[in-house]
């Protein structure tokens, strides 16, 4: 499920492509990535025995800037899907236009089996392996799926064994370590921003509406909560252990306390319990997939019913569901759109590092807003003057960007 889902936006690239006249040359040449590593990662167990595991990088495009992206831990984890996401990369910085590419890591691993002394030799060892083709001008990870501030943390340590302290050669860092101010928040505060601009644009009543998350992991949780302190109803969020619904909308702030507290909403004793098909089926204004791709799919499509999905995970809506949604005339909002947060503040991290100076918690938000509502604006406009879904519109606007810099570049 997870391929079909993010190779998924390739339909919407390739009509993008097409709406935008790209030379075919061109176009293979940006579809192409650049570089793909595959590594052992052996790492010892805290049993004394060692264990290997296998880690991806790739690097999809840098014509505008270093490979930037995240990199995960999960058992779903593979080249294709890792290839993929980092294409993704690619359009969503050039749509936010911060001077980056596109990369993705991951490493193929269920991390329930294993002990904090186990992950940190883990991460250290795939570090070390990617190493030769990582640096602030060349390639600059930072947190996924499963991965966090410690994990930055352990990496950037392992850089700069060999480097000197290095603190932009990864972002999402904890504070302590050149971290900053407003990253944990800002992919869930850059789709709470989306679907605020959102509203604006079609027609439905920010405050009040009813909004249903999937995930409350970083990206679902901070977007719930920042929905919550616009107004909107959240009536129904989940995890992995499934999830609770209140048609009179949830007490936000105390279930966000318990899930940081718990790392997950189970027993938090709030709403009644549904699984995630259910919470997905749900009427809804705004329905926020904020977990993994694929989450939307040919089988359970017929049952979505909400006005507007907001895609906050990567690939949440695969392109056979999103044909369906968009039949019904139910918008999309795309994912590199609505979760260009994250990213968004990891380049404020980078240029602090790079400068060596602080930014306040007020700056970094403020700056966050700006790129995000001119971003959106951007596509918005493109999607009107086309007649496009705001997918094949975002693509239009990324892919054009990249396309007239890799000219000017020269092969
Ligand atoms: N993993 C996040 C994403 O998919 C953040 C990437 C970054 O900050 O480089 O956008």
């Amino acid at each position: 499920m997870q391929h079909s889902s993010i190779t998924s936006s390739s339909g919407s690239y390739q009509k993008a492509v097409e709406l935008l006249g790209l030379k075919p040359e061109i176009a293979k040449a940006l579809e192409m990535p650049d570089r793909e590593l595959t590594v052992e990662v052996p790492f010892r167990l805290d049993s004394g025995k060692v264990e290997s595991l296998v880690g991806f990088r790739v690097q999809h495009n840098n014509t505008r800037g270093p490979f930037k992206g995240g990199i995960r831990y999960h058992h779903h984890v593979d080249l294709a899907e890792v290839r993929s996401l980092a294409a993704l990369m690619t359009w969503k910085t050039s749509l936010l236009d911060i001077p980056y590419g596109g990369g993705k890591g991951g490493i193929q691993i269920d991390t329930s089996k294993y002990s904090r002394n186990e992950m940190e030799r883990l991460s250290r060892r795939f570090f070390r392996a990617i190493d030769p083709f990582i640096g602030p001008n060349i390639d600059i990870p930072a947190p996924d799926v499963n991965t966090n501030a410690q994990v930055m943390g352990w990496f950037m340590d392992e850089y700069s064994q060999t480097h000197g302290y290095t603190p932009a050669c990864v972002t999402g860092k904890p504070l302590e370590l050149g971290g900053s101010e407003g990253r944990e928040h800002a992919t869930g505060k850059g789709t709470a921003i989306t679907v605020r601009e959102t509203s604006k644009n079609y027609d439905v009543d920010l405050e009040n509406a009813t909004v249903v998350v999937q995930g409350f992991g970083n990206v679902g949780s901070f977007a719930a909560k920042f929905l919550d302190d616009y107004g909107c109803k959240i009536i129904a969020v989940s995890d992995v252990t499934g999830g609770v619904h209140d048609p009179n909308g949830l007490d936000v702030p105390s279930l966000f306390d318990y899930n940081y507290e718990h790392r997950t909403i189970d027993g938090c004793g709030q709403g009644q319990k549904l699984t995630n098909e259910e919470l997905l089926a749900l009427e809804c204004d705004y329905l926020i997939p904020a977990a993994l791709g694929g989450a939307i799919n040919e089988k359970n499509v017929d049952t979505i019913n909400c006005k507007i999905v907001i895609e906050a995970a990567n690939g949440p809506v695969t392109p056979e569901a999103a044909d369906v949604l968009w039949s019904k005339k139910v918008p999309i909002i795309p994912d590199i759109l609505t979760n260009a947060g994250g990213v968004t503040v990891s380049y404020f991290e980078w240029v602090q590092n790079l400068q060596q100076f602080k930014w306040e918690l007020e700056e970094v938000d403020t700056k966050l807003e700006t790129k995000m509502v001119k971003a959106f604006d951007e596509v918005y406009a493109i999607k009107q003057e086309k007649n496009v879904p705001m997918r094949i519109a975002s693509f239009m606007v990324a892919i054009d960007r990249v396309a007239r810099s890799y000219e000017l570049r020269g092969v």
